[in-house]
């Protein structure tokens, strides 16, 4: 079917998907097997080995492929193996711009790993123009974006940044996994690959690990395919399933996850113990213009500042409904400690810098109701 002119409610329930063909089952099987039967030496089916195709691996790559408007998907075992599969197309000597507030694990993988590989990277604020332009080099080969960023929510103009990106010769790279593509589609804002943590929204139950890279470029397509099946980090049939069985309630889920985070961060921003909040929906946020030029929600993702390590730690242990846990984009809701949990492995002075304090909590706020998550906060803040 053509999915881009279906809504992506619709594209989230049907899209790239047809009943299996040997049933008609409706749901793509999850295809447990590691190989496959071939009728006759020589003679090609398309399915040869399980780490370079599976049927139910197949299903949710369209499906991916289709919600982000893109042409090809690629599913891996978790996040960081997307991004490292992902990083396997550049070479020692090979530079890559960086938003400056990542996830704290992609910190990780490309200072402590693929820094060793020889590959460089430049940490910079990549909402500010001047600052992303100068920070290219001629051995620059990606931009990696976050746009916004995990935790505390900087917006950077992904059309404009892609353009700055192309002119300098090197790939546009998007995490998308805060917004999904039911709120933003970087592939239509130029990026050339959207890469995906699936154990967060998309799969959206928090019981299974998954990533996944999304692009719309043949060729490059083909070279990750290579590197899909050379590193070998390919799910499980079963998560993908999962993955699969998730993004059916995307849309219901992804409306539901905002509206209750436009009432936490409401809620949070009038509070007086709170010093700050990160939200892109706030009025005062820096980055709200450009964030509504090019997404068509603000999330379900809050961080607020509560002054001191002290003020978190009480806030966070007297939180009931929120559970005190890393990840993010399931059903319920959850608090962390950005600075001693999700971001521990970035250095002190770089997390100061971005504003990942001692007193910074996020919230990936679920869809349980309003009224329960504001009255756990009220508690939770009388004991600061
Ligand atoms: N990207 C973002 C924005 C994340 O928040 C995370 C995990 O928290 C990842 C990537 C890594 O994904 P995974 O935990 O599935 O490896």
């Amino acid at each position: 079917m053509e999915e881009p002119h279906f809504t992506p409610d619709t594209v989230a329930v049907h899209g790239g998907q047809s009943p299996d063909p040997a049933t008609g089952a409706v749901m793509a099987p999850i295809y447990a097997t590691a190989t496959y039967a071939q009728p006759q030496l020589g003679a090609q089916t398309g399915y040869d080995y399980a780490r370079t195709v599976n049927p139910t691996r197949s299903a949710l790559e369209a499906g991916l492929a289709a919600l982000e408007r893109g042409r090809f998907g690629l599913c891996f075992s978790s996040g960081m193996a997307a991004i490292s599969s992902l990083m396997a197309l550049l070479s020692a000597g090979d530079h890559v711009v960086v938003s400056q507030n990542t996830y704290g694990g992609t910190y990780r993988l490309f200072e402590r790993v693929f820094s060793r590989f020889g590959l460089r990277f430049s940490w910079v604020d990549t909402g500010d123009p001047d600052a992303l332009r100068g920070a290219f080099r001629p051995e620059t080969k990606m931009l990696y974006l976050e746009s916004p960023t995990n935790p505390v929510m900087e917006v950077t103009d992904i059309a404009a940044a892609a353009a700055i990106a192309r002119e300098k010769g090197a790939l546009t790279v998007v995490d998308n996994t805060f917004m999904t593509p039911y709120f933003q589609r970087p592939l239509e804002l130029g990026a050339d690959v959207v890469v995906h943590s699936t154990t967060k929204y998309l799969n959206g139950h928090s019981d299974c690990v998954g990533g996944a890279l999304v692009t719309s470029d043949g060729e490059l397509y083909e070279r990750l395919k290579f590197l899909q099946n050379s590193v070998g980090a390919v799910p499980s049939p079963f998560d993908c399933f999962l993955v699969l069985r998730g993004l059916k309630t995307l849309a219901v889920r992804m409306r539901r996850h905002e509206a209750n985070g436009r009432a936490v961060a409401t809620f949070l921003s009038r509070h007086p113990k709170v010093l700050r909040v990160h939200y892109p929906g706030l009025e005062n946020h820096p980055g709200r213009a450009v964030h509504e030029r090019q997404a068509s929600g603000y999330g379900g993702m809050v961080a607020f500042d509560l002054g001191s390590f002290e003020k978190a730690r009480r806030c966070l242990n007297a939180l009931n409904l929120f559970t005190l846990a890393e990840s993010l984009g399931g059903v319920e809701s959850l608090a962390c400690h950005p600075a001693t949990m999700t971001h521990a492995s970035v250095p002190e002075d770089l997390r100061r810098r971005i504003g990942v304090t001692e007193g910074l909590v996020r919230l990936s706020v679920g869809i349980e109701g309003e009224a329960d998550l504001l009255a756990d906060l009220d508690a939770a803040l009388r004991k600061v």
